[in-house]
C-alpha cells in the first residue's frame, strides 16, 4: 500500500485520479497537486473516496521540494505539462521520492521534444537509488509495452514497426483538439521523422498519408505519418528495427483548419507584440479553442491503436497487429473524460502499480519497452484496455 502525488489536474490528471482511488489496495494515500487547486478539488469531488488537493507551481522546485516533503509520497505521477519534467524530476532527485510521467520533455521556447535531456538524469536517479519511468501513457506508454509484447512473444527478431493511432470519434465541431491545443499543435505541425535503415529521415509534416481499416468495424481512415516521440527509444532498445513508423488519422476539417492557422501565423510559438502587450500566439489559440475536457460529453465513436510488427520466427516472415480498441462514451460514463485522456491516464495508473508493487521498480531512467511486458498487460485487460493481436492483418 502506497502514497503518492499526482500532479496535474487536466484531462490526464482526472483519469489517473480515478483509476487510482479505484484501487485503494495500492494506491492507499491519493494527493492531487496543480497550478489551480479548483481543478483538484472538481477533480476529488467526482470520487467516492476522500483525496487530499494541493496548489504547485511545478516550474518551481523549491515549491515542488517542500510539496514533496511535506506529504513524502513513494511516487510522484507527473501529468501536468512536458514543459514540467525536468523541474519535478529536480525535485524528486531532491527529496528522494521515485518519478513517473507521460511525455517527453519539451522546452518551452523550441518546438522541439526528445529523450536526450530526460536520458541525461539515467546516473542521478541510479545513484540516488530512484527510478524515473518514462512516458507511461498509452502513445508513448502502451504503444512501447505492445512492441515488447510482440517481440517478446511472437518474434526471434523485428524488423518493421507501424504504430496506428485512429481516433475515429466525433466532437462535432469544426475544429478542436482532443488534448492540451498547444502541445497538440506543436505535435502535428512539427516535421516528420521515420527509421529507415540506421538513420532517421526528415520529411514535410503531413507529406505522406495510407487510408488504414481497423478492426471490428472502427472504419476506415487516412493516416499520416508523423513524428512521435516513442520511435526514439524504440529503435535503440530494438536495435533489429530496420523501419519504424508513426501513424495518425486526422480528418479533412481538422487538417483544413489547420493549415489556414498555420498559414495565417496563429500556431506560431515566438512572442508578437500586440497593443503593447506580447502575445505567443499559440498560446492565444488554445485560449478561443474548446477546453478538451469540455468535449467529453459531446464525443462518440472509438479509438483504434495498435502497432503492426513484420519480423521472424523460427526463419520465416510474419505479421502482427496488436491493438486496443476504446469507446469515448463508455470511457465518459466510467470517469467522466473521453476516450483520449482515458487511454492515457490508465497506462499511467499501471505504469504507477507496477513500480509501487515492485514488479518495474529500479534504480535509473528506464523507457516502458525495457521493462518486462507481461504484468503491464495483463494489467491493461483488467483495468479498462483490453488489447486483441492478430497476425497476418493486411496494412
Ligand atoms: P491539460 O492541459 O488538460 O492539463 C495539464 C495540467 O497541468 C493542468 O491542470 C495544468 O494546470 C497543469 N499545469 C500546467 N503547468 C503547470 C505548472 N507549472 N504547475 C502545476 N501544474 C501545471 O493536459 P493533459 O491532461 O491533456 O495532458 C497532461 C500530460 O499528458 C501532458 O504532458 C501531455 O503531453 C501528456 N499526454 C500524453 C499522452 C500519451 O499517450 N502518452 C496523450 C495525451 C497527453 P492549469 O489547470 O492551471 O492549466
Amino acid at each position: 500500500m502506497a502514497k503518492v502525488l499526482i500532479i496535474g489536474a487536466g484531462g490526464v490528471g482526472g483519469v489517473v485520479t480515478h483509476k487510482c482511488a479505484q484501487l485503494p489496495d495500492v494506491f492507499e494515500e491519493i494527493v492531487l497537486a496543480s497550478r489551480t487547486e479548483a481543478k483538484c478539488r472538481h477533480i476529488a469531488s467526482q470520487l467516492d473516496r476522500s483525496i487530499e488537493t494541493a496548489q504547485v507551481d511545478a516550474d518551481n522546485v523549491p515549491e515542488l521540494v517542500a510539496l514533496i516533503n511535506r506529504v513524502k509520497p513513494d511516487l510522484v505521477i507527473n501529468v501536468a505539462l512536458p514543459y514540467q519534467d525536468l523541474t519535478i524530476m529536480d525535485a524528486c532527485l531532491e527529496a528522494g521520492v521515485n518519478y513517473m510521467d507521460t511525455a517527453n520533455y519539451e522546452p518551452l521556447d523550441t518546438a522541439k521534444f526528445e529523450y536526450s535531456w530526460q536520458w541525461a538524469y539515467q546516473d542521478k536517479f541510479k545513484q540516488a537509488g530512484l527510478m524515473a519511468l518514462l512516458g507511461s501513457g498509452f502513445d508513448p506508454g502502451a504503444t512501447n509495452v505492445f512492441t515488447a509484447y510482440i517481440a517478446k512473444h511472437y518474434f526471434d527478431e523485428i524488423h518493421t514497426l507501424d504504430i496506428i493511432d485512429v481516433n475515429g470519434g466525433d466532437h462535432g465541431y469544426p475544429f478542436a483538439t482532443n488534448f492540451n491545443p498547444e502541445i497538440n499543435i506543436r505535435e502535428v505541425t512539427a516535421e516528420c521523422r521515420h527509421w529507415e535503415n540506421g538513420e532517421f529521415v526528415t520529411t514535410p509534416a503531413m507529406s505522406t498519408k495510407q487510408s488504414f481499416t481497423c478492426p471490428d468495424g472502427v472504419g476506415t481512415y487516412n493516416i499520416y505519418r508523423m513524428y512521435h516521440e516513442e520511435l526514439e527509444s524504440l529503435v535503440k532498445n530494438f536495435p533489429s528495427l530496420k523501419r519504424a513508423q508513426f501513424w495518425m488519422s486526422f480528418g479533412e476539417s481538422y487538417l483544413k483548419h489547420l493549415e489556414v492557422l498555420g498559414n495565417v501565423g496563429m500556431t506560431g510559438i515566438e512572442p508578437v507584440d500586440f497593443n503593447g502587450q506580447q502575445i505567443v500566439p499559440i498560446q492565444f489559440l488554445k485560449r478561443l479553442l474548446p477546453d478538451p475536457a469540455s468535449l467529453g460529453p459531446r464525443t462518440k465513436g472509438r479509438t483504434c491503436i495498435g502497432c503492426v510488427v513484420t519480423g521472424v520466427r523460427d526463419g520465416k516472415p510474419k505479421t502482427v497487429y496488436l491493438y486496443n480498441i476504446c469507446d469515448h462514451q463508455e470511457c465518459y460514463a466510467e470517469v467522466q473524460s473521453q476516450a483520449i485522456s482515458y487511454p492515457t491516464g490508465v497506462p499511467a495508473m499501471i505504469g504507477a502499480k507496477m513500480m509501487l508493487e515492485g514488479k518495474w521498480l529500479q534504480p535509473g531512467v528506464w523507457n516502458m519497452e525495457q521493462m518486462d511486458p507481461d504484468p503491464f498487460m495483463d494489467d491493461m485487460n483488467i483495468y479498462g484496455l483490453p488489447w486483441t493481436v492478430i497476425e497476418d492483418y493486411p496494412f
